[in-house]
């Protein structure tokens, strides 16, 4: 499918709007792959301007001021940051950790699965049915490995800049539900808002979704590895890994930034769920909320022998 990037498209003979009639509120690439998204979580997908542009309008669209939010802690910090800078509008947040029972009284609870980068996992049994609103951040499971709507959440959101496109070339967001409510309100908020994906991004997502299996497969049997080897080595402290997916957490017992910095292979950058495996230290941006010596591993599509001699080597420096 080609990218149609045209911001406006006739009128019917009546004078009268077709579905496409300005890009703001939707687009002929994005609403293709909203489709392919939406069969792959059964339910209305939406794309948006990046992960953070999905949470925002779920919050704009479908929370009310006064309401409290329960946010899994842990989870990816620009979530927590966002809803603390709207406590100005009346939102309150309470973090909670998501692997026991959510506080009494929230009336949105907001889990992570698993959360970046602390890799815990909801317990389901106990906020589904909990809220009036229940949120699951996906980004990390994607589809292959989590279907939350299945598991009683009304909204999945996905950083679809991470895996669901996969090569670090689109910033795009995408929710999906199965209430017809739920999508008319956020997809009205997305559009009074202007929050949509750009139709370059979400060609990009697009394609990713074709090869989402096959990469999110490649990705666990790296990582599983990866994260066994680290488990044995000497300046490795702690590794938490989900079981599925490419993320690995491991805190090293000496300098985090000596580690990071020593990669060749592995690049020391931020984000994740790209073939091109990336690694940072997340205490530089989330201080003394995750440990000290926490490095974030996510591991690419290349070859697992090659990722493990750069960790080996890199892991020498840790002092
Ligand atoms: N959710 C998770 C779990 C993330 O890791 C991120 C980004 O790192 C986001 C949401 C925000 O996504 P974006 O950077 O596309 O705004």
């Amino acid at each position: 499918m080609t990218v149609d990037r045209s911001t406006i498209w006739p009128y019917d003979e009546r004078g009268e709007p077709r579905d496409f009639f300005y890009s703001r509120y939707a687009h002929p690439t994005g609403a293709a792959a909203e489709r392919e998204l939406g069969a792959l979580e059964d339910g209305d997908a939406l794309l948006y301007a990046s992960g953070m542009g999905a949470a925002t309008t779920v919050v704009l669209a479908l929370v009310e001021p006064g309401e409290t939010i329960a946010l899994a802690e842990g989870a990816y910090y620009g979530t927590a940051v966002l809803f603390r800078t709207l406590e100005r509008w009346g939102v309150r947040v309470v973090e909670y950790d998501q692997t026991g029972p959510p506080p009494e009284g929230a009336d949105v609870i907001w889990v992570e699965a698993p959360a970046n980068p602390v890799l815990t996992l909801p317990d389901w049994d106990a906020v589904r049915s909990r809220a009036r609103l229940l949120v699951c951040d996906a980004t990390v499971a994607t589809p292959v490995y989590l279907r939350a709507l299945d598991e009683g959440a009304h909204v999945v959101l996905h950083s679809g800049t991470k895996y669901l496109s996969g090569q670090h070339d689109a910033l795009v967001g995408a929710t999906v539900t199965r209430d017809e409510e739920l999508t008319a309100r956020l997809r009205t908020m997305r559009g009074q808002a202007g929050i949509p994906a750009s139709p370059d991004a979400a060609h990009a997502l697009h394609n990713g979704l074709k090869t989402l299996e096959t990469r999110m497969r490649r990705h666990t049997e790296t990582a599983a590895e990866l994260a066994r080897r680290l488990g044995g080595h000497p300046a490795v402290e702690r590794v938490r890994y989900p079981g599925f997916s490419g993320l690995v957490s491991f805190d090293v017992s000496g300098d985090p930034r000596a580690v990071e910095t020593a990669t060749r292979l592995i690049v020391n950058a931020t984000s994740l769920g790209s073939v091109t495996s990336t690694m940072e230290s997340r205490h530089r941006w989330e201080g003394d909320r995750i440990p000290t010596g926490l490095l974030r591993l996510s591991v690419g599509l290349e070859d697992a022998d090659a990722l493990w001699a750069d960790l080996e080597q890199a892991l020498e420096h840790a002092g």
